[in-house]
């Protein structure tokens, strides 16, 4: 771990815990805080001063990461909290009405306290809610008591393949008790992780490149050539990150991943690992993950145990040691490099590119920041051969990837699919069509971050040719919606997701989300005009040339998109 700096004692007997179990360093700032912040209900002005005297780190960065992250209260709150979900799913399926339920239930009872949440990766179970750590679903509003009294709802199955579903990473998934490593080792992991250590680091990544995997986090891009990229850097240490921050509105595509099959992730990391040169691994997961973070820990002991993480893996000179941590409610550290300043104790702002983190990542070293999916594929590529997972999908585009389909279909969830089937494929084969007596108005794909599809693009392959038709894919979230739904209130919800989870650091991401919502505000409550549609325009390309990082410019997809393929939504509601 990082190198120890003398610190000043601290009299505080919670501060001097914290700082036993995370350590001294100033990268352990957050997780430090977040231990406060659970006994203390928050943080006070004189817990930022004791935490800045004692890691020796000025009270301004405390402040700033106290700030910045919305797990954390500041200053503290009274009672526990209940946040429930507004994202997408949430609010198409009444998460509103919930809300105002469990507002009144709990000023009624004492003790609780209710707020919103930018999408808790609970979409199949929408209306969600978390409960503290607890996470609850389909709520209703005549539950409210339900909920406070510790109901959790019922968690989907995703166990048995629909009819033309093509299992790969998720092969095992729902199929193991993923608490046991007996029934994932029985049922194939670390086959995989074996495979790759019966042969040379080169193998490895030759192996992902013929498999011609690439990232499943939204980016797509190349898996082996980031891997060789920090396999070539200079001697000295290396990192592998699991980036299991999922927040992208519409997915938890990662989150059935790691509750499903943990040892698939936990293998995929040791597969990088071995291929990277790297010798620790560290998985940073959402902080509204916490059950998930709890059965990835459990799974890390128990593959230490049976020697397949930790020291000498398998009887190889390879060692590998994983880690987790716990983010803290911030949709942008899903960006890898915002992602790497909240590992390293920093709010989780974007930082200039390049360096790239493959050459300048974790503590300056080569590091390696890869999905969940990205990572549980390349341990199951190494498993099944490249040739297997290149059978299926597109030969521009093999295999398969992981879809979230949610809205106005007859069943929604989660399923892997081969690359390459047009979203009428997926919305009538596997979502089961559109739900009686109504009909397809418009798709957003991609993600919140993604694009509007209209009817006329119904039949485009979900591959390369999507790119060129300007159907985004993201990280395979899909909402479906009917005539029910305006698409510019779907774009609203979107840009208000947006203007929430914009990390404020430039301006035209700050004050561009924010205006953007606004303007689609007033055209939706009929005071807009066709100014507030020029505006919104340029609010897009706004965000799209002036922003510094992902969040911002893609943020301007939604709204490019909507205004292109739904002209006449917008100027309906400025001639009424
Ligand atoms: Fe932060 Fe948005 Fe700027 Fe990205 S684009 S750095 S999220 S303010």
């Amino acid at each position: 771990m990082h190198p120890s700096v003398p610190q000043p004692e601290t009299r505080d007997p919670q501060i001097a815990t914290a700082l036993e179990r995370a350590g001294r360093s100033p990268d352990s700032l957050l997780p430090v805080l977040q231990m406060l912040n659970r006994q203390r209900g928050g943080l006070s002005d004189a817990t930022v001063r004791d935490v800045s005297r004692a890691m020796n780190v000025p009270a301004e960065r405390v402040e700033g990461v106290a700030t910045f992250y919305s797990l954390l209260s500041r200053p503290p709150q009274a009672g526990r909290t209940i946040r429930v979900c507004d994202g997408l799913t949430c609010w198409l399926n009444g998460a509103t009405e919930c809300r105002q339920a469990l507002e009144q239930h709990a000023a009624e009872r004492r003790g609780w306290r209710v707020t919103r949440s930018s999408c808790l990766g609970l979409c199949d179970r929408a209306p969600a809610a978390l409960v503290e750590d607890r996470q609850c679903g389909p709520i209703a509003p005549d539950g409210a008591g339900d909920v406070v009294d510790g109901w959790t709802g019922a968690m989907p199955t995703y166990g048995d393949p629909l009819p033309g579903e093509a299992r790969f990473t998720l092969a095992r998934g729902r199929r193991i008790d993923p608490w046991s490593i007996d029934e994932a080792l029985a049922a194939g992991a670390y086959s995989g992780l074996r495979t790759a250590l019966s042969g040379s680091q080169g193998a490895v990544i030759e192996a992902i490149e013929t498999a011609g995997l690439t990232g499943r986090g939204g980016a797509g891009f190349p898996t082996a050539r980031k891997w060789r990229m920090v396999a070539e850097a200079p001697d000295g240490p290396r990192f592998v990150i699991c980036n299991a921050d999922e927040s992208e509105p519409l997915t938890f595509k990662d989150r059935v991943l790691m509750e499903s099959d943990p040892h698939a992730v936990l293998e995929g990391m040791a597969v990088c690992g071995y291929a990277v040169g790297a010798a620790e691994g560290i998985v940073y997961i959402r902080g509204e993950y916490e059950p998930q973070a709890r059965l990835l820990e459990a799974a890390i002991g128990q593959a230490v145990e049976r020697g397949w993480l930790g020291g000498r893996i398998a009887g190889s000179g390879f060692s590998f040691h994983v880690h987790v941590h716990r983010g803290a409610g911030a949709y942008i550290c899903g960006e890898e490099t915002a992602l790497l300043e909240s590992l390293e104790g920093r709010r989780g702002e974007p930082r200039i590119r390049p360096p790239y983190p493959a050459a300048h990542g974790f503590r300056g070293q080569p590091t390696v920041v890869n999905n969940v999916e990205t990572l549980a594929t390349a341990a199951a590529i190494l498993a099944q051969g490249a040739e297997a997972w290149r059978a299926t999908g597109l030969p521009e585009a093999p295999g398969t990837r992981l879809f979230t389909l949610q809205g106005h279909i007859r069943r929604s969830g989660l399923v892997e699919l081969p690359c390459g089937l047009t979203l009428r494929q997926i919305i009538d084969t596997f979502g089961g069509g559109m739900r009686p007596g109504s009909r397809f108005q418009f798709a957003l794909t991609g993600g919140a971050a993604g694009t509007f599809v209209s009817g006329d693009q119904l039949d485009v392959p979900l591959g390369p040719a999507a790119r060129q038709a300007g159907i985004a894919i993201g990280s395979g979230g899909i909402l479906v919606c009917d005539e029910s739904v305006s698409p510019v209130a779907v774009l609203r919800e979107a840009l208000h997701f947006f203007e929430q989870e914009s990390c404020g650091k430039c301006t035209p991401c700050r004050i561009g989300t924010a205006q953007a919502r606004r303007t689609l505000d007033r055209l939706l409550s009929g005071d807009g005009d066709a100014g507030d549609l020029r505006r919104l325009d340029e609010f897009a390309r706004l965000l799209r040339n002036a922003s510094f990082c992902g969040l911002g410019t893609s943020a301007a997809d939604p709204i490019r998109t909507a205004r292109e393929r739904f002209p006449d939504e917008f100027e309906r509601l400025v001639s009424r």
